[in-house]
């Protein structure tokens, strides 16, 4: 192929992907109208029949299968070397789906009945991997996107990645998610800190740590369960809470409290919810106040759909820091050598600083269109519902902050799009 700008031939192409060959159908391919395109690179270029899809996660995954359903052939594009790597490579070992399974399920394919309600990290990776096996789902590995945009000039995307190829397709899905890469945040005096510092994506385990005096900063789920961790694993955690934050109990009346929720917001306004969400919770859990864990004035439905902020769902935590276990701190003013130093102004000794801070879409670093996705955070700038359809062929799936059933909508809504689109373009 040298390094001069060329198109695969149908067949060529096909053999880019296994699942891709699979489909015998030219159905999508529209050769009349591979157009010429300017000599831009020494980039290797592939024609892909049906959509890119970015990102081997679950809302990949999901659309890929989604559009296989319905014939239509896609190409994904994976930057490591697994499929889920969230789940595979940057997870906790206790970790398990924080929701029900039933809201977490894919399309097409239920979780095994003998999965428990919460199943656990290993058990949701096995779901995802028969789940690809099952529809034939062959990412391409070790293809980092670097760069994508749109040319109109021929109507088509233009996707670059890590191994030197262009990929030109008419419709790019984005599902690189809301977790690509860690929020790290600059606190004063990190350099100075002796122990080790990590992100809970780096964290797998308190094994190791038995008897240190470990420094955990952010009080999301993840903070507050490496938190229970480390105290299994007989290590000292210290939570460090800077904001208000919503816990309630993961099950109340014997269903998930994510359940109840959903059945009452049904019937009732959000705010109704909101209030019986929190004296349910006052009744089983007490006052978090009093524990360090002053709860924010907007309830937690109403915060979670204006903000994005997820409430806590508890496991165990709480009670480890009422039983003194676990110590609760306000936020970090500045890091020693051999501790810290707190906003009120009361300084203690860490071994060891572990950054629950979350994570942030990577978006912006790669592809160049801002009109649908925006700039400050990587995230649809169209709200839920909608925020699954750009213009010129761009979608995007798992960008909703409603987890794996927001995702699951989006990959059914996005097939059916690219379906229609394939076969209005085609006359059918
Ligand atoms: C600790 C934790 C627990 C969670 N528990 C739940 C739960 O119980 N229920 C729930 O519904 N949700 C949960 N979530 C949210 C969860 O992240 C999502 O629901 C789910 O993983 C999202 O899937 P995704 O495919 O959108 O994103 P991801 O799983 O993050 O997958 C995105 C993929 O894109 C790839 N990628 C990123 N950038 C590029 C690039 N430039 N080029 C190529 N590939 C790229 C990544 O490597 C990754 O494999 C949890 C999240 C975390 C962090």
């Amino acid at each position: 192929m040298g390094a001069e700008w060329c198109y695969l031939r149908e067949q060529e192409t096909k053999q880019l992907h296994d699942s891709y060959s699979s489909f015998s159908s030219s159905y999508f391919m529209d050769k009349s109208s591979s157009p010429s395109l300017p000599l831009r690179s020494r980039r290797r270029l592939l024609w892909v029949q049906g959509p890119v899809i970015v990102g081997a996660g679950p809302s990949g995954l999901a659309t890929a299968a989604c559009l296989k359903e319905r014939r239509v052939p896609s190409l994904i594009l994976e930057r490591a070397n697994c499929i889920a790597s969230l789940w595979q490579l940057k997870t906790y070992d206790r970790l398990s789906l924080h929701l029900p399974k039933k809201f977490c399920e894919l399309p097409l394919m239920p979780f095994p009945s003998h999965f428990p309600t919460y199943p656990t990290k290993q058990q949701f990776i096995q779901y995802l991997q028969d789940y690809a096996q099952h529809f034939g789902l062959e990412p391409a590995f070790n293809e980092r996107v670097e760069c994508a945009d749109y040319d109109p000039s021929v109507g088509l995307w233009r996707v670059c990645t890590s191994s030197w190829t262009e990929y030109v397709c008419r419709w790019l899905v984005v599902a690189t998610g809301e977790n690509a890469e860690a929020v790290l945040p600059q606190i004063r005096g990190m350099d100075e800190f002796q122990g080790p510092i990590i992100h809970t994506s780096c964290y797998r385990s308190g094994a190791g740590l038995d008897g240190q005096r470990v420094l955990v900063v952010g009080c999301g789920n993840s903070g507050m369960e490496v938190c229970l961790d480390l105290c299994n694993h007989n290590a000292s955690p210290t939570l460090v809470v800077r904001n208000p934050v919503h816990v309630l109990p993961r099950e109340m009346l014997g269903k998930s409290t994510f359940g109840v929720s959903m059945w009452l917001l049904k019937w009732f306004p959000v705010r109704m919810v909101d209030r019986f969400l929190l004296l349910v919770s006052w009744l089983m859990l007490g006052s978090t106040a009093r524990l360090g864990l002053a709860r924010p004035r907007v309830g937690p439905l109403e915060l979670k759909s204006k903000a994005g902020k997820t409430p806590v769902l508890d496991v165990g935590t709480l009670a480890k820091i009422r039983s003194g276990q676990i110590k609760v701190r306000p936020g970090v003013k500045r890091l020693r050598a051999q501790g810290a130093e707190f906003e009120d102004g009361k300084g203690e000794e860490f071994d060891a600083v572990i950054l629950a801070t979350g994570y942030k879409s990577n978006v912006p670093s790669w592809l160049k269109e801002t009109d649908f996705f925006s700039v400050e955070d990587g995230l649809p700038r169209t709200p839920f519902p909608n925020g699954w359809k750009g213009k010129s062929g761009l979608y995007a799936v798992g960008f909703t902050k409603r987890g794996i059933l927001g995702a699951s909508m989006d990959a059914v809504r996005i097939a059916q799009d690219i379906e229609r689109d394939g076969r209005t373009s085609q006359g059918i």
